[in-house]
């Protein structure tokens, strides 16, 4: 006796991206891989799990990511504590460590798949989301820092978007942020009426994060705060008219943003992200920097890099508002039959036009001609092969456009010999 089950649902702020919608993801997968083998990008894989202090110590403890979001466990059978990756920097830092690929030359590369965040789900905000992530590791800068952002520039331009804009930063270096903190934190005491209660935490161990906030009765106090970029020092700030000045001869506009921190610790000197009025509350649809200190504190040879990380989801929602997604074709050609020997003919005529490059779906089972014609038009198919009686018996074939252009002269139907159907086929699809 079947015992009775509980229907699964997937998890909470998880989502499926179903036949109809993948169209989508692929065509924009596909055009960032161009888009970045253009500048010389290559691709990396790392694994989805990773020790969990990885994240702890590459994305800082006191960060939203680490503090709250991350989804980690122990692996009961071999007791490690380990975390479903939440972001690609810190895993692609320790692989390109591990496996010593900065040895002779910098690298340039990019990943793109799921990270995953226990946050609260919302439009434009998941628990499994998607990252297009890029690196260039190993340059100092500032024209590499200015390239990523020109790439992005061009990336939106290929898309066709509009309402995206730059904001740019300069977190300065190490001991720049020192002489900022000590005055910062003198500054969030004197305001602790208005802090909330994650501030009050922070103020001490994270008072750079506290300015980070989407709190709106402290938007005031966080914008009038001291600003980091107040107490650059000559170099950093050389460094930042350096991407300034390429962002100009590339005609970027951007706005400076001295609040924008970034949420992860790990950045210094350029931080931007691009950002839209479109998508309501989550409008950040790309963020990144450098972050020079990074592969150090990971236990590797010191050596600068620099990156960004797209939200897929949120590009995928701006795209289909500035154009209407369609679903894309099951095939280009459906093949309807009306015996079983017509069925293994027509699985055999399949095959030849697969070698010829076609794309061909047969019908599967017996039913009648109505509904294999029914579902020859919902697959999107441009023709209909049908294989009756009559067909197989003088070795003919009867193609039926479907959506093809309608040449002069030819018929919406014709029945050809079986030897000429690639051609006949290739002539309109
Ligand atoms: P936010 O301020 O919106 O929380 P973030 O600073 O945490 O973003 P990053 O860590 O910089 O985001 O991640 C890079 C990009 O990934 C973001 O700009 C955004 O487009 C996307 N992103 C971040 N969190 C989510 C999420 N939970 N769901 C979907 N996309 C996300
Ligand atoms: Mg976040």
């Amino acid at each position: 006796m079947t015992q009775s089950f509980k229907k699964v649902h997937a998890i909470t702020g998880m989502k499926d991206v179903l036949p109809d919608s993948s169209a989508q993801w692929e065509q924009l997968e596909h055009t960032v891989r161009q888009w970045l083998a253009a500048y010389g990008y290559r691709n990396m894989r790392t694994p989805v799990l990773e020790h969990t202090r990885l994240f702890t110590r590459g994305i800082g403890e006191v960060t939203d990511i680490v503090e709250k979001e991350m989804y980690s466990f122990t692996d009961a059978l071999n007791n490690e504590q380990l975390t479903m990756r939440p972001e690609f920097t810190a895993g692609i830092v320790r692989a390109t460590i591990e496996n010593n690929i900065l040895y002779d030359r910098p690298q340039r590369v990019y990943a793109m798949g799921p990270v995953f965040r226990h946050e609260k789900p919302q439009r434009g905000r998941y628990r499994q989301f998607h990252q297009i992530d890029v690196e260039a590791l190993g340059f100092v800068g500032p024209d590499i820092d200015a390239e990523l952002i020109v790439m992005l520039g061009r990336l939106w331009k290929i898309l066709g978007l509009q309402h995206i804009r730059l904001e740019l930063n300069s977190l300065g270096q190490a001991a720049e942020r020192a002489a900022h903190r000590d005055a910062l934190i003198a500054y969030l005491e004197q305001n602790k009426a208005v802090l909330d209660e994650e501030a009050l935490r922070r103020m001490y161990t994270n008072p750079l994060r506290v300015l980070d906030t989407k709190n709106p009765a402290m938007q005031e106090m966080a914008n009038n705060a001291p600003r980091l970029f107040d107490f650059l020092g000559a170099e950093s700030l050389a460094h930042f008219d350096g991407v300034r000045r390429r962002l100009d001869d590339a005609g970027i506009a951007y706005s400076l943003n001295p609040r924008l921190v970034r949420g992860l610790d790990y950045y210094n000197l350029t931080v931007f992200e691009w950002v839209t009025d479109q998508l309501g509350a989550q409008g950040t649809v790309c963020g990144g920097g450098r972050y020079d200190g990074l592969i150090e504190l990971l236990g590797g040879k010191p050596a600068p890099a620099v990156g960004f990380a797209i939200g897929m989801e949120r590009l995928l929602d701006l795209c289909s508002q500035s154009q209407e997604p369609q679903a894309a074709p099951e095939c280009q050609v459906y093949m309807i039959h009306q015996s079983d020997a017509a069925q293994r003919q027509a699985s055999q005529l399949a095959e030849q036009l697969r070698d010829a490059g076609l794309t061909v779906i047969v019908h599967a089972g017996s039913s009648g001609f109505k509904s294999q014609f029914k579902r020859a038009d919902a697959s999107g198919a441009v023709a209909a092969v049908i294989l009756g009686g009559d067909e197989l018996a003088s070795g003919t074939a009867s193609v039926k456009w479907l959506r093809a252009p309608a040449h002069e002269g030819q018929e919406q139907q014709q029945t050809i010999p079986q030897g000429h159907l690639v051609t006949e086929l290739k002539k309109r699809v």
